[in-house]
């Protein structure tokens, strides 16, 4: 084993039911971005073992791989190129995300009868519909549907995870919006807003079904740590040399680094271009061997140095960057503040290089 991803598909069946379970309602499961780094395919297989029953990707080509690997559950996707090619979408029955106009008549004008899943901006800024042409949406969207043109299924918005107060306000943003589809016509079928911290904390934002991220992966949405969850991925490699040097001795790229006593330098094969942030050179930690120690010097494309001092360590001891932090080693969050960042791009940024191994 040179670097791996181990991923506890367990784990993720696990958290679903967990989140499933405090959120009382039905979820979908968010598996773009190669399943936050986890495997979009395995990863989605396993969270339908959890019970989820939708799952939701970022774009069509995310959807439409998992089409291809077999995957068949309901599935949303809702970020879409400005020619998105929505005819093969729905020829394989992906729900489409709508946030304009142009998209819902693009859909509007196949042949086939798309199902759609109307988006509403209610406060986040990204895509959704403005709160101005929500109105003409839902008319256009309702009058399309009694054609027989295509199906609303779906009525849904997004959290910013700003406050209390501004999930409030969103909450009531979107309860009109609701309001106001039914009032032109629509009788949608799903009706979502919460993502992970919502299921968790905000009661009025779970409607009829959560979309589960981060929580699904075992991972706490926010800096609480939620102690039903369970971490599905740990990240690990090998040390591929040591050498034993005199104090004085420099390490990795500027010398941010000088040995401070004679000591080991082990070397681990993972770097910037796997995902591990550059930015947490000299702050991060890993385990070895049961032992804590701290990324000595610059963490380079492929590799970094872990000066171990006097511990014993030889080449192919197991280098642990994260995992489940009960177990004593560093969790996804500590890198994240190690490296100024969240969670979420700690584990989503986990590149090609890093063999992916399934456990169940
Ligand atoms: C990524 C995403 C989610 C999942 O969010 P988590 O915080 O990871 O649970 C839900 N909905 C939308 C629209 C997203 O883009």
């Amino acid at each position: 084993m040179m670097r791996e991803a181990l991923i506890d598909l367990g784990a993720i069946s696990h958290n679903v039911e967990v989140l499933r379970g405090i959120a009382g309602v039905d979820a979908m499961v968010i598996v773009k971005a190669n399943g936050y780094g986890h495997g979009a395919v395995e990863s989605a297989r396993a969270a339908l073992a959890g019970g989820a029953t939708w799952l939701g990707v970022a774009d069509l080509d995310e959807a439409r791989a998992l089409r291809v690997a077999g995957v068949d559950a309901p599935l949303l996707a809702w970020l879409h190129d400005p020619v998105a090619d929505f005819a093969s979408a729905v020829e394989a029955g992906i729900d489409v995300g709508v946030s304009s106009a142009a998209q819902l008549e693009a859909l509007a004008a196949l042949p086939g009868r798309a199902e759609v899943q109307l988006k509403v901006d209610t406060g986040l800024g990204r895509n959704g519909a403005t709160l101005e042409s929500w109105p003409s949406l839902v008319a256009d969207a309702a009058a399309h549907e009694r054609a027989g043109r295509l199906h609303v299924r779906g009525i849904w918005s997004h959290l910013s995870n700003t406050g209390a107060d501004e999930d409030a306000a969103q909450v009531q943003i979107f309860a009109e919006a609701l309001a106001a589809a039914h009032a032109a016509g629509l009788d949608p079928e799903l009706v979502h807003l919460a993502a992970t911290a919502g299921a968790l904390h905000v009661p009025a934002s779970r409607f009829g079904m959560v979309r589960l991220g981060i929580g699904a992966y075992g991972l706490s949405p926010d800096a609480a740590p939620v102690a039903q969850l369970r971490p599905a991925m740990e990240l690990a490699a090998s040390v591929v040399s040591t050498k034993r040097v005199p104090a004085g001795h420099g390490v990795s790229y500027g010398y941010d680094h000088v040995t401070s006593d004679e000591t080991t330098l082990a070397l681990v094969p993972l770097g910037y271009a796997d995902g591990i942030p550059r930015h947490a050179s000299g702050r991060a930690q890993v385990t070895i061997n049961g032992v804590r120690h701290r990324v000595t010097g610059r963490i380079a494309m492929d590799q970094f140095v872990v000066d171990v001092g006097d511990h014993a360590v030889a080449v192919g001891d197991r280098v642990v960057l994260f995992g489940d932090d009960r177990s004593g080693v560093p969790s996804a969050a500590d890198w994240a503040d190690w490296a100024d960042t969240i969670n979420y791009e700690v584990v989503t940024r986990i590149g090609n290089r890093v063999k992916r191994e399934y456990r169940l």
